[in-house]
């Protein structure tokens, strides 16, 4: 208890795409190689995530739905150098007194192995029962707010809700080039990308997700500073047609809008007379966990560096650099 007390609980079920954003985060801290996410009707009716992760055995699966059940944390001290996404085990709690939620795992190599708990609601059936399932986690939520009839109404129109999603599973995807990700909606497949670590593999990954005109209008971006490094793709907005919202920055694999980062960003761009164009980009830095806080807020999209000056300058010189040596 006293642990999770100094765990900030947040608000983590907003829509369809913060559930999908935790499902994915689950399934990708349980080691998986392939993450495939089904949504129908934009996610108000199902988001179905099935792993082939490390999988949870038949004692744990009810403690997984509890709240502030996590596995992957033990005391404060892991708290400082987490390296998990998820860790305040309210996620799967959160979301499943919202919804109908069904858990099928299977943590052995015996595809014949495998149990199911289902959550409806507040209530939760108490029995567990066998349900084979390959090694890994399948994760169903249906009718997400069905009980919350205040905050159903919330909910936008089907295609609203999708591309929400789609975002989420965008981010996850460019952050792990590792594994396959497969996207339907309504049993249409949306995204389908092979696993690969290569810069071409990555480029194409990019163009599926991102389109090919960011890519073929993006430069390719590699600097290494002390404990900094700074990988990616940084859009030409060559024309007006670039996307305001393509902007991805990842710190050690996570996803971040971070203030300080924007603002490195937007003055190379406006120093190297990009002036009114929306600076578009894929960037990857990666430093010393030692180096940055990563658990600043609950939904963990900001971060604290404790050199944010360093951070900031290395950034802006790194990208002037780059930007300086291309033509518009
Ligand atoms: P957290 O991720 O913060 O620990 P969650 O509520 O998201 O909390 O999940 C609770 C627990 O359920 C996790 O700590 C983990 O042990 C287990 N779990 C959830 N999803 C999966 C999955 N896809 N594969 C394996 N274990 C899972
Ligand atoms: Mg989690």
């Amino acid at each position: 208890p006293r642990l999770t007390n100094q765990i900030a609980a947040g608000e983590v079920v907003e829509r369809p795409a913060s559930v999908t954003k935790e499902l994915l985060e689950n399934a990708i801290d349980a080691g998986s190689r392939r993450i495939e996410l089904d949504v129908e009707q934009g996610g108000a009716r199902l988001i179905k995530v099935r792993d082939d992760g490390v999988g949870i055995g038949e004692e744990d699966l009810p403690l997984a739905l509890a709240r502030h059940a996590t596995s992957k944390i033990e005391s404060l001290e892991d708290l400082e150098g987490v390296n998990s996404l998820g860790f305040r085990g309210e996620a799967l709690a959160s979301i499943s007194s919202v919804s109908r939620l069904e858990l099928i795992s299977n943590a052995s190599d015996d595809p014949r192995d495998g149990w199911r708990v289902v959550a409806e609601g507040r209530s939760m059936e108490a029995r567990v029962t066998p349900a084979p399932h390959p090694r890994g986690t399948s994760v169903s939520v249906r009718d997400l707010f069905f009980n919350t009839p205040a905050r159903r109404k919330f909910l936008r129109a089907e295609k609203t809700e999708f591309a929400h999603v789609e975002e989420a599973f965008r981010r996850q995807a460019l952050s792990r080039y590792d594994i396959a990700w497969v996207l339907r909606h309504n049993q249409k497949t949306v995204h389908q990308l092979p696993p690969g670590d290569s810069p071409a593999a990555r480029e194409r990954r990019i163009a599926s997700l991102l389109g090919k005109n960011f890519i073929e209008h993006a430069r390719f971006i590699e600097r290494e500073a002390g404990a900094l490094r700074l990988s990616g793709w940084v859009g030409l907005p060559t024309h007006s047609r670039a996307q305001a919202d393509q902007q991805y920055f990842f710190v050690n694999g996570r996803v971040v809008r971070d203030r300080l980062v924007a603002h490195a960003v937007r003055q190379a761009y406006r120093d190297v007379l990009y002036n009114g164009r929306h600076p578009v980009f894929v960037l990857y830095l990666d430093l010393d966990p030692d180096v940055v806080d990563v658990n600043v807020h609950p939904t963990k999209h900001e971060v604290r560096f404790r050199d944010g000056r360093m951070v900031h300058d290395f950034l802006y010189s790194s990208l002037h650099h780059c930007l300086a040596h291309t033509q518009p």
